[in-house]
C-alpha cells in the first residue's frame, strides 16, 4: 500500500507532455502555448487618438479658439497638412495627423461658427495613445508554458495568429466494469444499477480539458475485460472503475498483468479509494479508479486530474488550498487519512466549513453537497473552531449574485 504522496509522485513521473500540435486560435482557450510569442509589430501600430475630439499642435496654440480644417474618422488617414493653429475633428482610434500632438475631448470645446473654443486649457500630448504603447515590435509577450485564456486569445488575435502551437489534450479512454451496471436510459431490471462513474469521470476529463471517449460496461469475465481494455489502448491515458478490489470478479488487475501491463500499485492508504491501481499498458498510462461513486470521483481528483493537467503542460496542476474554520466536529477514526468531502462558505471574509454528513463512499451527495475535500489524518479529531487546509474543488460559491 503506497501513501498518497507517493501514489502522486508514481504516478507524475509517467504523466509526460503530449505532443505540441498548431491548434485554430479560438480552440486554444484553455490549453498552454508550446512556444513562446514575440509581437510582429508595434501595438498600436500609430499614436491614435484615445478620445472623439480634436487633434491640433500645442505649440501653435494661441489663446483658447481653433479653426476647424477637417474631419478625421477612425480608419482614414490625413495626408494633408493642417494649417499651423488649426485643429481637425477626430474619431478615437484614429491616427494622429503628423503635424499634431495633441487631443481635446469633444466635452471640452464648445462648438462656435468660426471653430472651437476650449473650456479648459489642454496639456500637450493629452489623450493619445501612443504606438507601440501596449506591446512594442519583438517584444517577447507570453513565454511557453502561458494558459492561454480569453485575454491571450485576443493578444494572440491582434498579432494576427490564426493558430497557435500548444500542446494536445489528451484523449482519455473511460470504462466500466461490473455485470449489475447498464447505462443511463437503459431498462433498469432488479439487481441492476445505472453506470453513473463513466459520466461523472468523464465530465471530470472535461473539466480538466481532456477529450473523453466513452467505451461502455467491460462484464465481470476476464476475457470480455481485456477485449475492451485493448480497444482503449488508442488513447493517451485510460481510466477504468471497478473490479479493482479483492471481490471474486475484480479482474482488472489480473487483465492489466495479462495485457503486459506494469502495475505500479494498486492499493493506497487513504480514504475513499483504497482499492486504486495504477499501470503503464503499452506505454500508456492507466488509472484503475475503484468502483463506489465518491472513491472514482475522489480518486480521479487526487491522481488522474493532476496527470492530465501535466500531460498538456500546465505548471499548476493541484488545486488552490484555503485555509477554513471548522463550525462542527470532524474526527478520523479509521486507520487511513480520510478525504473528507465539506461545504465551504465564504463569510464576512473568512471561509468556514462543515463536513456533508454521511461520508459512505458509496454516496454520491456527499460530493453534490460539498465543494472541497479535506484530508484528516488517522485518528485525528478536528474540533469546532479549528483551522483547516481545504481543497477547492470548485469556487462558484464566491460568486456573486
Ligand atoms: P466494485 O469495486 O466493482 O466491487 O464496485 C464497488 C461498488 O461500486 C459496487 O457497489 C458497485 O455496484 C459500484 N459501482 C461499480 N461500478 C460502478 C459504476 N460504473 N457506476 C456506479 N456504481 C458502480
Ligand atoms: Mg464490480
Amino acid at each position: 500500500m503506497v501513501t498518497i504522496e507517493e501514489a502522486r509522485r508514481i504516478i507524475m513521473l509517467q504523466a509526460k507532455r503530449l505532443p505540441v500540435v498548431s491548434t485554430p486560435l479560438l480552440d486554444s482557450l484553455g490549453m498552454v502555448l508550446a512556444e513562446d510569442v514575440r509581437s510582429p509589430w508595434d501595438i498600436p501600430a500609430a499614436d491614435n487618438s484615445a478620445m472623439d475630439g480634436y487633434a491640433f499642435f500645442h505649440d501653435s496654440l494661441q489663446g483658447f479658439s481653433l479653426p476647424v480644417c477637417g474631419f478625421l474618422p477612425a480608419g482614414t488617414i490625413r495626408t494633408e497638412a493642417i494649417p499651423p493653429g488649426q485643429a481637425i475633428k477626430i474619431m478615437t482610434g484614429a491616427i494622429i495627423p503628423s503635424d499634431c500632438d495633441t487631443v481635446v475631448p469633444i466635452e471640452d470645446v464648445l462648438v462656435t461658427s468660426a471653430g472651437i473654443t476650449l473650456k479648459t486649457g489642454s496639456k500637450r500630448g493629452s489623450h493619445v495613445r501612443k504606438r507601440g504603447g501596449d506591446v512594442g515590435a519583438d517584444e517577447l509577450v507570453f513565454t511557453a508554458g502561458t494558459l492561454i485564456r480569453p485575454q491571450e486569445v485576443g493578444m494572440l488575435a491582434s498579432f494576427g495568429c490564426t493558430e497557435v502551437p500548444v500542446y494536445r489534450k489528451p484523449v482519455v479512454a473511460i470504462l466500466a466494469t461490473g455485470d449489475e451496471l447498464v447505462e443511463p436510459g437503459e431498462k433498469r431490471l432488479p439487481g441492476k444499477i445505472i453506470n453513473s462513474n463513466s459520466l461523472s469521470v468523464a465530465a471530470q476529463v472535461l473539466e480538466a480539458g481532456g477529450i473523453p471517449v466513452m467505451h461502455g460496461i467491460a462484464r465481470d469475465d476476464l476475457e470480455a475485460t481485456r477485449e475492451l481494455l485493448q480497444k482503449c489502448l488508442a488513447a493517451d491515458a485510460i481510466i477504468t472503475s471497478g473490479g479493482v478490489s479483492v471481490g471474486d470478479h475484480d479482474y482488472v488487475k489480473e487483465v492489466i498483468e495479462a495485457m503486459g501491463g506494469e502495475l505500479k500499485f494498486w492499493k493506497i492508504n487513504m480514504k475513499p479509494g483504497k482499492p486504486l491501481a495504477f499501470a503503464v499498458v503499452a506505454g500508456k498510462p492507466l488509472f484503475a479508479l475503484p468502483g463506489n461513486p465518491v472513491a472514482a470521483m475522489v480518486g480521479f481528483e487526487m491522481f488522474v486530474r493532476p496527470a492530465l493537467l501535466a500531460m498538456m503542460g500546465h505548471a499548476r496542476i493541484i488545486r488552490p488550498l484555503v485555509r477554513a474554520v471548522v463550525t462542527e466536529p470532524m474526527c478520523n477514526n479509521s486507520c487511513r487519512p480520510h478525504l473528507i468531502r465539506t461545504q465551504v462558505e465564504l463569510k464576512d471574509g473568512k471561509y468556514n466549513l462543515k463536513s456533508t454528513g454521511d461520508q459512505s463512499s458509496a454516496r454520491l451527495s456527499s460530493l453534490t453537497l460539498g465543494n472541497a475535500l479535506v484530508l484528516i489524518p488517522s485518528g485525528a479529531t478536528i474540533n469546532e473552531g479549528d483551522e483547516v487546509s481545504a481543497s477547492l474543488l470548485d469556487r462558484s460559491f464566491e460568486m456573486l449574485e
